[in-house]
């Protein structure tokens, strides 16, 4: 039985004299697949090799929490032979934490009601020079008789809290350590969703800096939030690049070349081990799509460490296919 952190509602996780920590932050929905876990091993090698602590993060307030998926993830991780220093923290317990960032945003008069639905988001006219789905900005500047009446049209509903982009901040952009300079154009997120679930942008955000994490590694599918997040840090006067780094990872794709998904066979540890394929293989298996072992070859994470070059990563996604 594992267990989770028990001080993660405090501020501070841990205090920011320890030396700097890189982390992995699965979301606990299911067992993780093959891209999951290469996505792990690569982010333990990240941060073991610059000296970083590792730490484990559950991502559980976007989803049902499901603290037995996150068990089995962690057993999965583990017996790749990752290891991570410290309980993990179940991002749930941070919600003191998520509610006191949105009221300095708020304080800082950064914060609005949204009644928008997605639908309604989906269908407006776009602002000019904004990308494809961007918030267009309907509930922005409402007068309080405005927004009263928007409340009681969307009841029992609630509204959700939005980030009040200032003027001129909305472009952004920061140095991949993988995918070199990422810029982005950031409209005005959602920092609370109607339901009361904290969004994942304010989450990450409030939960690295606690955690004292000044390196992401993650999937490059999430590239293009974190401008979001580099603004966060900077309104809620928390570490930004360069003092944090980025590493974005290309995915595991399925043999049909879309993203690996269950429906693509055996993609998990549990699957592989019944084809008779264990978690030793798994890894030589892995560290050979990153060009780390040779075919065959069974190796351990420590051997991985004294030849991981980030440099020398591959920069395309890795297609799995099982008959192989
Ligand atoms: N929980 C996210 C996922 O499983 C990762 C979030 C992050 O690393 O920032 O895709």
């Amino acid at each position: 039985m594992l267990t989770f952190c028990t001080r993660c509602e405090n501020e501070e996780v841990i205090s920011s004299s320890e030396p700097g920590a890189g982390r992995y932050a699965p979301s606990p929905s299911g067992d993780l697949h093959l891209g999951n876990l290469r996505t792990a091993m690569l982010a333990w090698l990240f941060a073991r090799s610059t000296g970083r602590r590792f730490l484990m993060r559950i991502e559980d307030v976007d989803r049902d929490r499901d603290a037995g998926a996150a068990e089995g993830q962690l057993q999965d991780i583990a017996a790749l032979g990752v290891d991570w220093d410290g309980a993990p923290i179940l991002q749930s317990n941070r919600r003191e934490a998520h509610e006191a960032a949105i009221v300095a945003l708020q304080a800082a008069g950064l914060v609005y009601e949204c009644t928008c639905t997605r639908r309604e988001v989906l269908e407006a006219p776009s602002a000019p020079h904004a990308p494809p789905g961007a918030y267009p900005g309907t509930c922005r500047d409402r007068t309080p008789e405005e927004r009263a009446e928007a409340r009681r049209r969307i009841a029992p509903r609630s509204p959700a809290l939005r980030l009040r982009v200032p003027e001129g901040a909305g472009e952004s952009g920061f140095e991949d350590l993988l995918m070199g300079r990422v810029t982005g154009l950031v409209d005005d997120l959602v920092l609370q969703r109607g339901d009361g679930a904290i969004a994942y942008n304010l989450a990450v955000v409030v939960d690295d800096a606690a955690m004292g994490v000044d390196q992401v590694v993650r999937g490059d599918d999430l590239a293009a939030s974190t401008p979001r997040q580099i603004l966060l840090q900077g309104l809620l006067g928390l570490r930004s690049p360069p003092q944090v780094e980025y590493a974005h990872v290309p995915l595991v794709l399925g043999p049909a070349g879309t993203r690996l998904a269950k429906r693509d066979g055996a993609v998990t540890l549990g699957d592989l081990a019944a084809l008779g394929i264990g978690a030793g293989r798994v890894r030589s298996l892995l560290a050979g799509s990153l060009g780390l072992a040779s075919p065959g070859e069974r190796v351990t994470m420590r051997a991985l460490l004294e030849r991981f070059d980030p440099a020398a990563l591959p920069r395309s996604p890795w297609v799995w296919r099982p008959e192989d």
